[in-house]
């Protein structure tokens, strides 16, 4: 009989109810399945054993072979301290014991050959290795199970109770004793010929106990593959349910407002990847079910038309429709923008902010109800309660990372049938990120900008080269054109970041003075209504510099500005350097982005630079983000429990990724409800999961 792998750790032999408790409270480890599934952090090349000659100053973990040839203890400011001298024939070390030393001194025995393995550390002229996992080289030769050895997560706790790496490797050892190491398969037959994986107990057992590197990989890859293959499922499956489900308003017709912009009053011709996009987004509006649709696209990528000519469908068919952003100045722009769109087409369209007026907002309220409103453009002012429409068939939501998911729920419920659902986003996420945290969503890419664009060109300048950043400016103002200067602000040391500001503004007004030359500043202490002066005085061109905090960050259009200088580059995150830059570029003249630093640089801060310098793609960079701060800290990505991988590494493992979401896809196109017998297991395991929730304690 096979034993049941939710029978709680406390019956494995050698565990007992201390190191059940620990291990509960530690680690997280209740069942034989928990602690199947505990998989090393790394592992240790065990066969290979230093000399005392060739240790390096590094904190390494290495293993070496010797005899101890005396103990002493040695006092301290509270207890004293085991000292044991360690030689082999190249030099002598220290082993140092802080607890346990009554038992350390009795089993160990002086003119023994030990093999000892730990970290050294480097003091007062000598090695020492605190706390070695030490045992007779008889013994050690006795027990070798593999060439590599897995190294499991830990915690001070742990290893202050005595429960080492080399215990918890036993108890890992006897739960492979007494379920014969023969797990169950959760893999179908069909991927596992196609893919030549490696079975699960095999894999199981190669991942504690690697018999060779390249059974290693193998399992590695295995159950890499498994975990992001069932999340995929999972996700697809949501997916799936949702469109069955959630039966949203269907435009049947591609009418005369969609027909008449297009033929008589589109400003240019829409890239392929713009024309792309209205196809997917027409196909999801074309359908009975509820459209739930991402749209990512760099900055300048010309989101906003596709969202204008996806609202013209939802008008050809009767509907009315909304766009919400996040700021009024993006909601102004939009509406501004919008307006003159919908003019030749006789379109009705208003916008609500907080600041609009009570009388102005009755009067949208009332037409909104009787439908004689067909576009509402606004803030998060659109959300209120009282906002109420007549038949709104499709939400637009502008910059949705700057929204929480519970305000995009909320347009949900502005009608019965809830509308249908479209947002978009200049903040690019790797598609192997977004295939995680937003696989329930259905994405589409705007990959191209508009032709004729001129990149911007990037450089990185020390501050040593002011003065010739100073000559530059004053060519390019003397050509008509403006520029931003941006300084760093940063919470913590607000104090300090508005002394560089204002030292900042100062250098520059000595450099640029008046009559000549105007200067407008805008900063986070300012008062509103002088930020906003100053900052109409640089869009009417009445300024030629601006120099800011990272307010202008978002909403501001000054197309004749060309220059973007940021100081203290290395002090910006990579997406915000791409987010400041992406505010120059905007007409036609050529762009520059000029990074100042000074010398002293990070690697990261170097990487960055390099990055910017290099590539103006949003995608590229923000696949450069990832791999320099993980997936925890990119923007929307916090709240998803997606990202608690057991094995798998988001950034790393992408490859992977992509071929399990393959197989899922095709797995639930071809069979959607799992019932062919080569999917049981897919099936049986997916309703295990669903039951246990974290994959990993249903698996096996
Ligand atoms: P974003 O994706 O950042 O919201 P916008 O929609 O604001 O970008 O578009 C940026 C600019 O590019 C706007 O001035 C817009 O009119 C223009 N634009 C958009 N699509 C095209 C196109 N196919 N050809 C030329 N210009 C375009
Ligand atoms: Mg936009």
């Amino acid at each position: 009989m096979s034993v049941n792998l939710q029978t709680p750790i406390d019956y494995l032999k050698g565990v007992g109810p201390n190191r059940a408790d620990l291990l509960r409270s530690e680690l997280g480890i209740q069942t034989y399945q928990d602690l199947i599934n505990l998989f090393p952090n790394r592992y240790i090349d065990r066969t290979r054993y230093y000399k005392i000659n060739e240790l390096q100053r590094n904190n390494a973990e290495v293993q070496i072979i010797g005899k101890i040839t005396g103990f002493r203890e040695v006092a301290q400011k509270r207890g004293k301290r085991l000292v044991a001298d360690f030689r082999d024939d190249t030099g002598m070390m220290e082993l140092v014991w802080f607890r346990g030393q009554k038992w350390i001194r009795e089993s160990l025995k002086t003119g023994k050959t030990y093999v000892i393995f730990g970290k050294t550390n480097w003091f007062a002229g000598k090695f020492s290795m605190p706390h070695p996992e030490i045992e007779l080289q008889s013994e050690h030769e006795r027990n070798l199970r593999s060439a590599m050895q897995a190294i499991y997560p830990s915690t001070e706790k742990l290893s202050n109770k005595g429960i080492t790496n080399k215990v918890v490797t036993n108890i890992m050892q006897q739960l492979f004793l007494e379920t014969k190491g023969r797990f169950v398969e959760t893999l179908p037959a069909s991927i596992m010929t196609d893919l030549k994986l490696i079975s699960k107990s095999d894999a199981l057992f190669n991942i504690h106990f690697p018999k060779t590197p390249e059974l290693l990989a193998r399992a590695q890859f295995r159950l890499k593959f498994e975990e992001l293959f069932y999340i995929q499922l999972q996700l697809i499956i949501k997916n799936l349910i949702h469109k069955s489900k959630i039966k949203g308003f269907t435009f049947d017709k591609v009418g005369d407002y969609f027909n008449t912009f297009y033929k008589d009053h589109l400003p240019f011709e829409l890239t392929n990847a713009q024309k792309r996009v209205l196809k997917e987004i027409r196909n999801d509006l074309g359908s009975n079910a509820q459209m739930n649709r991402l749209l990512q696209g760099d900055v300048g990528s010309g989101k906003t038309i596709v969202a204008f000519m996806s609202m013209l469908m939802g008008l050809d068919n009767g509907f009315q429709c909304c766009l919400m952003a996040p700021t009024a100045i993006l909601s102004v722009q939009h509406y501004q923008g919008l307006q003159e769109l919908c003019k030749p087409l006789g379109i009705s369209i208003s916008l609500l902010t907080g600041s609009t007026k009570t009388s102005d907002r009755k009067i949208i309220h009332q037409n909104l109800e009787n439908g004689n409103l067909q576009i509402l453009i606004g803030t998060h002012a659109l959300l209120e309660d009282k906002v109420k429409f007549k038949n709104l068939g499709l939400a637009i939501v502008d910059e949705q990372h700057r929204f929480g998911v519970k305000q995009r729920s909320k347009l949900w419920h502005k009608n019965e049938l809830p509308p249908n659902v479209l947002v978009m986003t200049a903040t690019p996420i790797p598609r192997t990120l977004a295939m995680s945290v937003y696989g329930d969503l259905d994405i589409s890419v705007i990959d191209e900008l508009p032709a004729g664009r001129k990149p911007i060109k990037t450089v990185h300048r020390y501050d040593s080269n002011r003065l010739k950043v100073f000559k530059f400016m004053k060519d390019e103002i003397a050509l008509g054109r403006q520029i931003y200067i941006v300084y760093p602000l940063i919470q913590e040391s607000e104090k300090m970041d508005y002394k560089d500001l204002m030292d900042g503004y100062e250098s520059v007004s000595r450099e640029f003075p008046m009559p000549n030359y105007h200067i407008s500043i805008v900063h986070g202490k300012m008062k509103p209504a002088d930020k906003d002066y100053e900052m109409e005085r640089f869009v009417k061109g009445e300024t030629q510099i601006m120099v800011a905090t990272t307010v202008i960050e978002v909403g501001v259009n000054v197309p004749n500005a060309s220059v973007m200088i940021i100081e203290s580059a290395e002090r910006f995150g990579l997406s915000q350097l791409h987010q400041l830059r992406g505010r120059v570029g905007r007409g036609a003249e050529q762009s520059y982005c000029i990074l100042m630093t000074s010398h002293k640089l990070s690697q990261d801060s170097k990487t960055r630079l390099e990055t910017m310098v290099r590539s103006s793609d949003g995608f590229e960079i923000a696949e450069v983000d990832l791999k320099l701060r993980g997936p925890g800290d990119i923007m929307g990505t916090q709240q998803s429990g997606v990202l608690n991988l057991r094995i798998a590494d988001i950034v790393k493992d992408k490859d992977i990724l992509e071929q399990s979401r393959y197989y899922a896809k095709n797995i639930l196109k071809l069979d959607p409800s799992l019932i062919s017998p080569d999917h049981k297991v897919i099936l049986h395991t997916y309703r295990q999961m669903s039951k246990y929730r974290n994959i990993w304690n249903y698996i096996s």
